[in-house]
């Protein structure tokens, strides 16, 4: 699998990997086709997943310019073809009440509302007519171990004090009795609003509003070779060369090895591995009272996740392997299985159909920075949602169209401060095995 620490060049004409996505929602829209000649461009956009997408529509909608986007493959292609689809309220990984200690309560306010603003803008997408399979709303975290029940009831209060948001705290006994009987969760708490849709349909669904809106959007078009000039750049692709007054980086982690300076050596991506199973028979369903269609996550450091999907298979996430060599072993989609049958014992003669991973992009400080590059104010970039970006991405989109735009952004960590450089970037990889190993002992342990 393509490894982009290691490799200076995307990959290009890849499929969509065998994804449950891919094989079961129809047929992908029709884009602009692969890009020729040489062209002149106000903005071009590299990158067709969320956060291009939606920079490529908001762009086109809401300040009157018709950018080119370019995407080596297909659309969505990277994370946003292939994630677990959970909409949430979230900007990266950084808790609420750090954010309150690092930098006051105002700016953790602000950085909530982006949060809020990221699920409002993806309703109202969806809302104009794109089929993405919504189900019911509703996110349960689930408690992993005793300890984390107290822990996650100290968040009920936290956010029903700050935000006046109030989440329903449930016991073990409730949570197996109402939404699922998951042998390894010792209680919960369950948010209203969030829920899970198909992924690939809402990117081919922001495609499809993002072309009405006059966006060109070009597929199997990698940018190989970036050159600046004087106040322009020049990006070249296979078959054409594009001189453009604005450039955005929407490449997150997928972004090969040195691509441009401001994201090199600031992120870290790191693979995140899913499964689906089988449909499940009525009996199963009822052998584990698997009642719910919520999106579930447990408190882990590194933390599973599932879903029931509309037709009775479910999804379960976690961790994968640590390089692009590693992510086809059948072990780290194995190890998604037995984790699944341990949390459903009954279900112990389960397999499953489709089994798939995806770069993340992990940044430094747990938060994406949407901003101008350092030393090129005509190049702009977001990245680093740090494996929650389903929603936040269109904010970033929204915020990137925005900028390029000429408007001033939020006087917010997200968009007035850069992707930090991690420290010693040649051994990302080794702290990386290292969090893990710790991960593991802190989430077994203490
Ligand atoms: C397995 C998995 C599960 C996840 N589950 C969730 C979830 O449930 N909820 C949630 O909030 N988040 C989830 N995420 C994260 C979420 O999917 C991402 O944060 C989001 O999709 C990022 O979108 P993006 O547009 O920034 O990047 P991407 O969708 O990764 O798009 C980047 C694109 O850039 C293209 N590209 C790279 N280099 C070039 C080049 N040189 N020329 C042209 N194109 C190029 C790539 O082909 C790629 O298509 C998950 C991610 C994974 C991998």
């Amino acid at each position: 699998m393509y490894d982009p620490l290691l490799k200076n060049q995307i990959d290009t004409n890849q499929d969509y990997p065998n994804s449950y996505w891919a094989n079961n929602s129809g047929a992908a829209p029709a884009s602009d086709g692969e890009l020729e000649g040489d062209i002149e461009s106000d903005v071009v956009i590299i990158g067709g997943g969320y956060t291009g997408l939606s920079c490529a529509l908001h762009l086109a909608k809401e300040h009157g310019v018709k950018p080119l986007l370019l995407e080596a493959n297909q659309t969505a292609w990277g994370c946003s073809g292939r994630n677990a689809g959970f909409i949430l309220k979230s900007t990266g990984r950084k808790p609420w009440g750090t954010m309150v200690k690092d930098w006051g309560e105002e700016v953790m306010r602000g950085i909530y509302a982006e949060a809020c603003a990221g699920v409002d803008t993806v309703n109202a997408l969806i809302e104009q007519g794109i089929d993405c399979e919504s189900q019911t709303p509703g996110y349960i975290r689930i408690a992993h171990k005793p300890s984390m029940f107290n822990a996650l009831q100290k968040q009920a209060d936290l956010l029903q004090r700050m935000f006046g948001y109030d989440v329903d705290v449930i016991t073990r006994q409730q949570l197996q009795q109402d939404y699922v009987g998951d042998e390894n969760a010792h209680g919960a708490i369950r948010f209203h609003d969030g829920y899970g849709i198909n992924p690939l349909k809402l990117a081919w669904g922001y495609q499809q509003l993002a072309m009405k809106a006059g966006a060109k959007i070009h597929t199997h078009s990698p940018v190989i070779e970036w050159q600046q000039q004087q106040s322009k750049e020049l990006l070249i692709t296979p078959k054409a060369r594009i001189t453009a007054d604005k450039v955005v980086l929407a490449t997150n982690g997928y972004t090969p090895k040195g691509f441009h300076q401001a994201i090199n050596n600031k992120t870290l991506p790191v693979l995140s591995q899913i499964i689906v199973t089988r449909a499940l028979t009525e009996a199963e369903l009822e052998q584990c009272n698997f009642l719910t269609s919520n999106v579930v996550m447990d408190t882990r450091a590194l933390k599973y996740y599932y879903r029931k999907l509309p037709d009775n298979r479910i999804l379960f996430g976690g961790r994968g392997a640590i390089t692009g060599k590693g992510a086809e072993n059948p072990y780290y989609a194995d190890r998604l299985l037995s984790v699944l049958k341990q949390n459903f014992p009954d279900l112990s003669d389960l397999t499953y159909d489709y089994a798939w991973a995806g770069w993340i992009c992990m940044a430094l400080d747990d938060i994406p920075h949407i901003n101008s590059a350092e030393d090129r104010s005509n190049v702009f970039y977001a990245a680093g949602y740090c494996g929650n970006g389903v929603s936040f991405s269109v904010q970033a989109g929204k915020r990137l169209a925005q900028m390029v735009a000429g408007e001033t952004l939020p006087n917010l960590p997200l968009y007035q401060t850069q992707l930090k450089p991690f420290p010693m970037p040649a051994l990302r990889r080794l702290g990386q095995w290292g969090y893990f190993h710790y991960g593991k002992f802190k989430d077994n342990y203490l």
